[in-house]
């Protein structure tokens, strides 16, 4: 049976269901790479020039891992989802570019999803991966169809059941759920909500984040994700923001940023990668926003490779204790 490596990094979060259902469908066993590790970070961050972002390099890491475990490795080149918005050029290249870092990797099977070139276009693209397992249009569409489905429940069932991307994958592959983390640090008052917005390989890779939304809810912290609304309320927050988005993953930070700072959280924290552009301006609209808005507290952090776990604490500890005498304060101007 052939073998399919795909990289627990970058899009994973987002689409790991459907492209595990769409090649086992067409007869293929899928592999993921491990979770990060300091190793995968240190290995892919030597492949690729200094000034690459830091979720480009765990991509590259998670490649490498992968490369004596399986037949091809699974690498979209997605360039746009919805007409008129677009994607990071790191998006556009991936298959090119590792095919030029990751030189003793396994043939890489690439898939181009262009939705401005229209819908032949993107059934060409399909058909084109699919037929690598068979040539039966048919059976490729079979498992196009299924995939979808896939996709839909995935989302569902972090819309409509709170889950997480993580949470979520393994209800889907029947691994044990991974639970809350249960308060178990006292030293701030509990019972903030905060809403955590950002691209999911940098919100749920709990290596290159040092586990931000775990030690949130140990700080006794109800945490909210971009994945837990709605597409429409997502759409809606960007559509006020901004007008229309020009980025194809615009919604889970403009438009979840966006959300939850009008909608009953006591904090938005904004995480974003060094060195992005897309994500410099779009958090810089949140954080005007939040300006105006003056109700909700809102924080950016910036993850690098030397970012450092104590920094990452300390601004999270600053930043609950922030709200907790906001709401003290609020609660004593009531009484
Ligand atoms: S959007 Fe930003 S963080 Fe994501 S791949 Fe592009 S440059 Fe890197």
């Amino acid at each position: 049976m052939t073998i399919i490596g795909i990289p627990r990094a970058l899009l994973y979060y987002q689409y790991y269901p459907m492209w595990k259902t769409f090649f086992e469908h067409l007869g293929a066993e899928v592999v993921t790479s491990e979770p990060t590790s300091r190793t995968t970070l240190a290995k892919g961050t030597a492949r690729v020039v200094a000034d690459t972002c830091l979720p480009v390099k765990v991509f590259v890491g998670h490649v490498l891992s992968l490369v004596d475990k399986c037949d091809y490795i699974f690498i979209p080149a997605i360039r746009s989802l919805k007409s008129r918005t677009y994607n990071c050029a790191k998006f556009l290249g991936l298959p090119d570019m590792t095919r030029a870092v990751v030189p003793e990797s396994p043939p890489i099977l690439e898939i181009e999803i262009d939705v401005n070139r229209g819908k032949r276009y993107l059934y060409q693209s399909i058909y084109g991966l699919g037929r690598h397992f068979n040539w039966n249009p048919l059976r490729v569409r079979e498992a196009a169809t299924a995939a979808m489905e896939a996709f839909i429940s995935y989302r569902g069932l972090m819309s409509e059941s709170g889950l997480t991307p993580l949470q979520a994958i393994d209800d889907i592959t029947g691994a044990p759920r991974r639970e809350p983390g249960e308060p178990s640090i006292t030293s701030i008052t509990p019972s903030a909500t905060i809403a955590v917005i950002g691209h999911a390989y940098l919100l749920y890779d709990e290596h290159v984040n040092y586990e931000l939304i775990h030690r949130l809810e140990q700080y006794g912290a109800r945490v909210l994700t971009p994945e837990m609304l709605t597409e429409h309320e997502r759409e809606a927050a960007v559509a006020r923001l901004v007008g229309r988005a020009y980025w194809t993953y615009e919604e889970d930070v403009v438009g979840a940023g966006g959300h939850y700072l009008q909608n009953e959280v006591d904090g938005v924290i904004g995480i974003m990668a060094f060195g992005c552009g897309p994500d410099s301006l779009m958090m810089e609209i949140l954080r005007r926003e939040a300006g105006n808005q003056q109700t909700t507290a809102f924080m950016c952090i910036t993850l690098e490779e030397h970012t450092s776990e104590t920094g990452v604490i300390t601004r999270l500890e600053a930043f609950l204790d922030m709200i907790h005498r906001r709401k003290r304060r609020r609660v004593a101007l009531c009484v």
